[in-house]
């Protein structure tokens, strides 16, 4: 027998539509690549979400078609969001930071349509223009006053200029693509990740839940994670389901711009790298502030160092450490404490909090050993990391080979998970230091180097070692003035870890490389080290 039940696809365009209805004032700030602050609200937002899909339709564009995007966060930007997906198009967000061949192949594989670009990327794509063979129009995201002088380009707010916004959303099959996402290519070759409606709006559901982001329309939010990678964590989808205010950042990402958003809008949630959230504290310690009206951060992507923790804790913020991947959509896991870990003193709490968190409905994790058998939940042992859910992907875009073991994708990081089910990453299975047949996980070695006072980031990465395999080098960027020694820092491991973790070396570097993403480069710090441990002595084991 089936239920009697109202059937209605999960479709983007209902996340809009409810957006309107339910919270239309609610307003939505722009720091603008033209350098103004734009204000709109929902009503707005909507309005011109279905002008721009009466443009893509004017333009010819059918279900299924690719429009890509290059652009940072901003109005316009969600209003593509909304109207390419909502119409039954894919939008395929580019990340802009990319080198630029990769930006072609990406392009190409996902065979785009349309590219809509912002202004600080005309010269990017008149250089790659005559490389794309599929994209057949070209949008710039400016006013006329603003528009280059490239001919057959089109200008964003003239196309919807000549639409009146009178357009109903399309329904269609809820599991329809309606994004595309390229991994970042840290640990290999982009491959696309195409997410569903379905799929969004189900992850939005589970975003915006209290043991995840617990977003509310009490909320601002500013997403300072770009929209061009993995659909800024779901925020904007998330803003819309709940109505929060949201304050986008644009270009402008360094600590006293963010600051200024920050205290000028009321932001109460802000999600962002720890690289970014780096530049946030040192702005502050630098200025003498405090984070204003911030009452959560949400900090992923890579490790959240108990240092950072702490300092953000302190200024009365509450962290929400954040675990997931473009292939998840990303959202996996947030350290969220329980009811029985509320209690716990400091040192304990923040400990659990420093780990990347439990699931929500929607979203399972296991650990294996080498063998794929299923590891106990000790918070000791660790494996292989695998997760399965409704938001979880299934096969990556035009491969015809999935990547899946017995129902589960493998994530490519290790991990412990505790029995109140919160998982930790111990590392990449790429970045892993494997010592004389064992591992070392390079994130406590540079949790506890980040914990010296003279030490500002670090890094840890495995070396090739004449006796041992590889051996732990540790990278450090010193404090701004600070000095630290060798000695000093070797000696600094000393009863925090066991002895034969200790890093072999450390040398002393002006700046980590950082990827596209903010996350450290460790393959290129590996290129650059290479050889180190052929010539300098093992001081520890
Ligand atoms: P890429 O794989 O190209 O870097 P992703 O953005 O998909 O692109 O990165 C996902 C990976 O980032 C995860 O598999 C994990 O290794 C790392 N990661 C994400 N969040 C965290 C976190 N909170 N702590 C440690 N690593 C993290």
């Amino acid at each position: 027998m089936l239920g009697q039940m109202m059937q209605q696809p999960l479709l983007i365009s209902s996340l809009l539509v409810h957006a309107e209805r339910h919270h239309g004032r609610q307003e939505i700030v722009s720091r603008r690549i033209e350098g103004d602050i734009h204000r709109y609200t929902f009503r707005d937002m909507a309005q011109r979400s279905r002008q721009t899909a009466q443009a893509l339709d004017g333009l010819g564009l059918q279900h299924g078609d690719r429009v890509a995007t290059l652009a940072w966060n901003g109005h316009r930007h969600l209003e593509l969001y909304f109207g390419v997906s909502g119409s039954g198009a894919v939008l395929h967000t580019v990340n802009p930071r990319l080198h630029e061949d990769q930006i072609v192949w990406i392009i190409e594989n996902a065979e785009d349509d349309v590219l809509v670009f912002d202004l600080t990327f005309v010269d990017l794509v008149q250089s790659i223009a005559p490389r794309l063979t599929s994209v057949r129009e070209f949008v710039v995201m400016t006013d006329r006053a603003h528009m280059p002088d490239v001919p057959d380009w089109r200008c964003y707010e003239d196309l919807l200029a000549q639409h009146d916004g009178d357009w109903t959303w399309p329904a269609f099959d809820e599991l329809s693509a309606s994004s595309l996402c390229y991994t970042s290519g840290t640990t290999g070759d982009p491959k696309g990740v195409l997410y569903s409606h379905r799929s969004t709006v189900l992850h939005t559901f589970g975003v915006a839940l209290p043991d995840s982001l617990g977003l509310s329309a009490s909320d601002v939010v500013m997403p300072v994670v770009p929209m061009f990678h993995v659909n800024a964590w779901g925020m904007p989808y998330g803003a819309c389901m709940v109505g929060a205010k949201v304050v986008f950042p644009g270009a402008d990402l360094d600590g006293a711009s963010l600051h200024e958003l920050i205290e000028n809008e009321g932001v109460t949630l802000c999600a962002g790298v720890p690289t970014v959230w780096q530049g946030l504290l040192q702005h502050c310690a630098k200025a003498g502030s405090g984070l204003g009206s911030l009452l959560r951060a949400i900090v992923g992507g890579a490790a959240c160092p108990p240092q950072m923790l702490r300092d953000l804790e302190e200024t009365g913020v509450e962290v929400i450490h954040g675990w997931g991947m473009t292939e998840t959509s990303p959202f996996g896991t947030a350290s969220v404490l329980k009811k029985h870990q509320l209690d716990l003193p400091d040192g304990d709490r923040l400990h659990i909090k420093a780990k990347q968190g439990r699931c929500v409905f929607g979203i399972d994790l296991k650990i294996t050993d080498d063998e794929g058998v299923e590891l106990p939940w000790d918070g000791q042992i660790s494996g292989h990391l695998m997760t399965r859910g409704h938001w979880v992907l299934d096969e990556y875009f035009g491969r015809n080979e999935s990547p899946l073991i017995d129902g589960w994708f493998p994530t490519g990081d290790i991990a412990s998970i505790d029995p109140d089910g919160f998982m930790q990453i111990t590392d990449r299975s790429k970045d892993v230091i494997k010592s004389g047949g064992e591992w070392i996980g390079s994130i406590d070695l540079e949790n506890i180097a980040m914990e010296h006072p003279d030490v500002a980031e670090a890094a840890c990465i495995g070396i090739r070692h004449p006796k041992w395999d590889e051996r732990p080098l540790l990278v450090v960027v010193p404090r701004g003035g600070a000095a630290p020694s060798r000695e000093e820092l070797i000696a600094w491991y000393a009863d925090k870890i066991a002895k034969w973790w200790t890093p072999d070396d450390v040398v002393f570097v002006d700046s980590l490389p950082l990827g596209t993403t903010g996350k450290v480069l460790k393959q290129a710090l590996r290129d650059r080290f290479a050889g180190h441990f052929d010539t300098a002595p093992a001081a520890v084991v």
